[in-house]
């Protein structure tokens, strides 16, 4: 029996112009196969230009991007960090790699974020919070307007991880932009990747100097070796950057595609009894990362169009597993109700690949829906 061609998640996409290969050809022409190099300042100003702010520095990973953010934020030992406990792990993370003490927020149904309500709540218990860190998940924006608004009554910075919503905006303006500090990531499977990479970005250049000085070891300006700080080797080699700079060309090629991917979908289950796509709002112009939905049903979960899919080669995934549920952090304050419980428990993540053709989308939404016949 012939095996079905694989189809994933989300893998990476690289131009069909070969603009990668392009930046990575002129690093090796001229041996800039190193840290820094012309490859990482022109992915620091593009990527920059492209989401409108001031500065950028290109990193190792977006979680690295994160750490630097929490120390940028004055974030030290025992210092409470709010967090959504819907998220990857690489959110809180971080706060951890500070000693610092995570205290998890609930998400709402409306934007499956950072719920506004349990925030202000957290702010009442917990008033002398350090920094709060937003996410959008899978391409969806968090409501800005109204955490801006509770974020800078309390005077405390903000910290958006973007590295699902590179491209996102909310009411027209990038996600990342918001906070005093926005991060991106290009894993392997994001909107656009470099393999491996992350990058810091603010409008406040002056930190931004100050991140790029901390990630390249802490070297004092001397001859000799000199540090008077903590320093770690979390720069972006000049390599991985053009890999960058070539993808940054397509990330509209790719958001368009991953609309299509949820438009296809949304048409084609959106009626399937106790099925809903994930909520893209009126203020929101998702990236539309990974295609996601809940399912309410007592006959089908999840789990069942997870096997289904398995069976024929196709890869999906639970929605996040919330962090206060996790081993690791369970000790850690969680703020809110069970709205994050409620959709890990009944949420899925599609097929999102942008190499998907109708064929390969007709091919899931069959497997989907012969479950509900
Ligand atoms: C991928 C991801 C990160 C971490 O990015 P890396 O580049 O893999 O370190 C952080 N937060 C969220 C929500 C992510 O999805």
């Amino acid at each position: 029996m012939v095996e079905n061609k694989k189809i994933w998640l989300a893998s990476p996409h690289m131009s069909d112009e070969g603009y990668e290969q392009e930046y990575v050809k002129e690093a090796f022409d001229t041996n800039w196969i190193a840290p820094l190099g012309p490859n990482v300042n022109g992915f620091e100003k593009e990527l920059a230009a492209k989401v409108d702010i001031e500065n950028a520095a290109a990193l190792i990973s977006g979680s690295a991007a994160i750490h630097l953010a929490l120390k940028l934020a004055g974030v030290e030992r025992n210092d409470i960090v709010f967090c959504p406990t819907l998220t990857f792990s690489a959110t809180a993370n971080p706060i951890m790699y500070q000693s610092a003490k995570p205290v998890f927020i609930d998400s709402d149904y409306k934007t499956w974020n950072m719920d506004p309500g349990a925030l202000e709540e957290a702010f009442k218990k917990y008033p002398n919070v350090k920094a709060v860190l937003v996410v959008h998940l899978y391409g969806l924006s968090a409501d800005m307007d109204k955490i801006m608004q509770i974020c800078n009554r309390y005077n405390v910075p903000v910290i958006e991880d973007a590295a699902e919503s590179l491209g996102t905006k909310y009411k027209g303006k990038y996600t990342g932009t918001f906070g005093k500090y926005g991060i991106y990531s290009f894993n392997g499977n994001k909107i656009i990747t470099t393999s491996g990479g992350g990058m810091l970005v603010s409008n406040d250049e002056e930190k931004i100097k100050k991140a790029r000085f901390w990630a390249t070891q802490s070297r004092d300006k001397a001859r000799h070796y000199q540090h008077s700080e903590l320093g770690f080797n979390y720069r972006m080699s000049n390599i991985v950057a053009g890999i960058g700079r070539g993808q940054l060309k397509v990330l509209g090629r790719r958001i368009e595609k991953k609309k299509y991917i949820f438009e296809f979908y949304k048409k084609e289950l959106g009626n399937l009894k106790g099925l809903k796509m994930m909520p893209v709002n009126e203020w929101d112009s998702p990236n539309y990362w990974l295609s996601c939905l809940t399912i309410e049903s007592k006959d089908i979960k999840p789990i069942n169009i997870m096997e289904a899919l398995e069976k024929e080669n196709i890869e999906s995934r639970p929605v996040w597993k919330p962090m206060h549920m996790q081993p690791f952090f369970k000790k850690y304050d969680y703020v809110g109700s069970d709205v994050s419980e409620k959709l890990f428990e009944n949420g899925l993540c599609l097929p999102s690949d942008t190499k998907m053709t109708n064929e390969d989308l007709g091919r899931i939404v069959n497997i989907i829906k012969s479950l509900w016949e």
